[in-house]
């Protein structure tokens, strides 16, 4: 553990994440933390807010001062009641990154003074000047929520409130699962079932599954509408199976659902039994017309180790997949982030964090929020130079190649010409060449299968695809290809 301490990127998993269970309302976040009550000698009976102290000085030896002024100080003790303690931060960011790195040390330790179990409230507001009157109005009404949230019965998904498609910015890259989403509402179990959503991380999936599943949840109350990830069917289906509660789990899959939808399935890959249930599971509700949808971050049969007759019926409706948003989708996506976090956003800086992160929106989202909260905290106009300084490590970790500069790479390797990379002669060395090419691209690039066809001499995406599935393939067991993929990837990121 003290490791953990000493580490500022403490792992989630210490944190016992099953324990911690996070449902948000209205910007309002309960988190219980359970932890296991056992006999603590030195326990002595003192005000919690002394035992907080304590912990927060503890932490201070541990993590760098800057650390702490960033993310512990802005932390206010609102106060304590039995077995809750009700804390406030200034911004979601904040409570997210202290929830994630710090909170389950400070717990951890006031637990080892207090030896009890402690429930707690985090309540968002920005302003930190509120009466004492207006603190337990809003205390209040924030503890109803909470109650609201705790005697709902067992199985209704908590969906996160903002992840609506009010919310949802479209454009060219997600516009086709997006559209398909809305169908579902409109009519469930008709055309698309189910809907097959695929992309690479941070780039809204489980929004929009979340998105799907309140508008339904919204139109039909009395519906039955069921999300989970599917790391939850797996760790459930274990457990009935050792439990001997097999029937229940099944109820709960196959009878009980009026809608499905199963986040980041990939995880089912290699998992052969809970594949097994799965497929009947996807069956009796797929016959009983229930609306089921999936997101993964590969298409199916990129899913290593997911059975054939998964990946057929994960293809019997719609596949969508969602690419990184062009530039001015990300620009409205942070425009529209802003404004929800009350940002002043000058367009110049959008515009500088729009071209330079690359990679997702989740990474985007968090650059704005990292760039506010330094910009708050140092007292700094947020300007393209402020930015600039902030995200230096962040940016320069985000080169993307250009495709073009992969088909160069891989054509001086193989010693041919891009025009026979491209083309469509296809002796044993060329179509080889070819397809390392295309998986590269795929891999480097961040370019949909489309568009990597198109520059590959105007091929199908299928062709492009096949390439990619092929090589994976044969990474498995040829020692030989890893070297060669090794070696060229090497000169590329040089
Ligand atoms: P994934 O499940 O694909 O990893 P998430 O759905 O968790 O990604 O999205 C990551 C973050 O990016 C979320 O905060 C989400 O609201 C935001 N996001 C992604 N795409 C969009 C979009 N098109 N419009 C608005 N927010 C988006
Ligand atoms: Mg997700």
């Amino acid at each position: 553990m003290s490791d953990a301490y000493q580490s500022e990127n403490v792992e989630k998993s210490w944190a016992d994440k099953e324990a911690l269970s996070v449902r948000s309302i209205a910007g309002v976040i309960v988190s219980t933390l359970s932890i296991d009550t056992s006999k603590n000698p030195l326990f002595k009976e003192q005000p919690v807010l002394f035992y907080w102290q304590q912990a927060l000085d503890s932490l201070k030896d541990r993590i760098t001062s800057h650390n702490y002024e960033l993310w512990i100080s802005p932390i206010r003790y609102l106060g304590d009641q039995d077995d809750q303690i009700t804390l406030q931060v200034p911004n979601t960011f904040i409570r997210d990154w202290v929830e994630e790195h710090y909170w389950p040390l400070i717990l951890e330790k006031i637990f080892g003074f207090t030896n009890k179990k402690y429930r707690l409230l985090w309540v968002v507001r920005e302003d930190f000047s509120e009466t004492q009157e207006e603190y337990a109005q809003n205390l209040k009404n924030e503890e109803l929520a909470q109650k609201k949230i705790i005697s709902s019965p067992k199985d209704v998904t908590a969906f996160l409130p903002n992840y609506t498609f009010e919310n949802f910015v479209v454009g060219p890259s997600n516009q086709l699962a997006e559209a398909a989403c809305r169908a579902i509402c409109e009519q469930p179990a008709s055309k698309y079932n189910p809907l097959f959503i695929y992309g690479g991380v941070g780039l809204g999936k489980t929004h929009l599954l979340h998105a799907v599943g309140q508008s339904l949840q919204k139109k039909h109350p009395q519906w039955r509408v069921v999300y989970l990830k599917s790391e939850t069917f797996i760790n459930e289906y274990i457990q009935a199976i050792r439990t001997q509660k097999i029937d229940d789990f099944r109820k709960k899959y196959r009878e009980y659902p009026d809608v499905l939808l199963v986040d980041d399935i990939q995880y089912l890959g290699g998992k052969e039994r809970t594949q097994d249930e799965f497929f009947h599971t996807f069956n009796t509700l797929f016959e009983n017309r229930k609306q089921i949808v999936m997101t993964a971050d590969k298409y199916p049969h990129e899913i290593q180790d997911l059975e054939e007759r998964l990946c057929s019926r994960f293809q019997w409706g719609l596949i969508a997949d969602i690419q990184v948003p062009d530039l001015e989708t990300k620009l409205a996506i942070l425009m529209m982030k802003a404004d929800a976090q009350k940002i002043h956003l000058p367009i110049e800086v959008a515009q500088y964090l729009a071209k330079n992160i690359r990679s997702n929106v989740r990474e985007l989202e968090g650059c704005l929020l990292r760039l506010s909260t330094l910009a708050s905290l140092k007292k700094m106009p947020l300007t393209v130079d402020f930015a600039e300084d902030t995200l230096k490590s962040v940016i320069s970790s985000q080169q993307v190649l250009s495709i073009d500069f992969v088909q160069q790479e891989v054509a001086r390797y193989f010693r041919i010409s891009t025009a026979d990379l491209k083309g469509i002669r296809r002796t044993a060395q060329l179509a080889r060449a070819r397809q390392i090419a295309m998986y590269l691209a795929r891999k480097l690039c961040q370019a949909s299968y489309p568009e990597l066809g198109a520059q590959f001499g105007g091929k199908d995406h299928t062709t492009v695809l096949s390439a990619c599935r092929k090589i994976e393939s044969l990474l498995k067991d040829q020692a030989d290809l890893r070297q060669v993929i090794r070696e060229i990837e090497r000169g590329l990121l040089a």
